[in-house]
């Protein structure tokens, strides 16, 4: 019984390809021959090898980029290679985030790059009252660059209260700076410790963990050692 079993799945299957490449057919064939082969799938199991010969052999082929089920699973399968290409030209790994519309590298020459896209953010609070850095408010999924190049010292998906968090430390003009970017979306992070990291590389995306009631990045500087108000340091040191 078993043989039969799969000639009689494979026929079924075969029945339901030969009516989904029915239509482009039938455009090219008068209606009774196509009626024929769909009745012939449908009737006997075994009439797929009829089937899938009456449907590929007379076709124009001028007509169709595939059209065997051989030939379409592999235009689908090249057509997935791409995509997936792609995704890794727009992405720094296969998290499922993706740059959209943005750089992938933060734009710019310099040793200090934005943490985030110009025109994407809004800063909402800055250093001083007991907060260590600047809030820039972002829509979820804007992409977070390093500021500077630098070494990973934290990447972590739960970093106290920053939440998903990376710390890099870096050295600018011969001084020791430390970027930390907190909040970032779970998952998203695109860095791990240890890591060297260049300027403007994308290192996760904005989201809302930890302390935190909304978009938004948390971005902190210390240079030396010592907390410096983030805005001004960026706009006196990026490009
Ligand atoms: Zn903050």
């Amino acid at each position: 019984m078993k043989p039969l079993r799969s000639v009689a799945i494979f026929g079924a299957v075969g029945a339901l390809v030969a009516a989904v490449a029915l239509p482009a057919y039938a455009a090219t064939k008068p209606e009774d021959a196509a009626t024929t082969v769909q009745q012939l799938a449908a009737v006997d199991a075994q009439s797929i090898v009829v089937a899938s010969e009456a449907t590929t052999a007379p076709v124009d082929r001028g007509s169709f980029s595939a059209t065997t089920p051989e030939e379409i699973a592999k235009k689908k399968a090249e057509e997935a290679a791409a995509a997936r290409a792609a995704a890794r030209a727009t992405t720094a790994s296969a998290t499922g985030f993706s740059v959209g519309n943005y750089a992938l590298v933060s734009p710019g020459s310099g040793e200090v790059r934005y943490p985030l896209p110009q025109g994407s953010y809004n800063v909402s609070r800055t250093l001083g009252n007991g907060h260590n850095g600047a809030d820039m408010v972002s829509p979820q999924g804007t992409p977070i660059y390093a500021a500077t190049a630098g070494v990973v010292r934290v990447s972590s998906e739960d970093y106290y209260g920053y939440g998903v968090g990376v710390v890099i430390d870096g050295v600018v003009g011969g001084a020791r700076v430390e970027t930390t970017y907190g909040h970032m979306t779970y998952g998203s992070r695109q860095v791990s410790a240890g890591e060297t990291v260049a300027a403007g590389q994308l290192i996760g995306f904005v989201g809302s963990t930890g302390r935190s009631t909304a978009n938004h990045l948390h971005f902190e500087v210390k240079v030396n050692g010592g907390l410096v108000e983030p805005i001004g340091w960026l706009a006196a040191n990026a490009g």
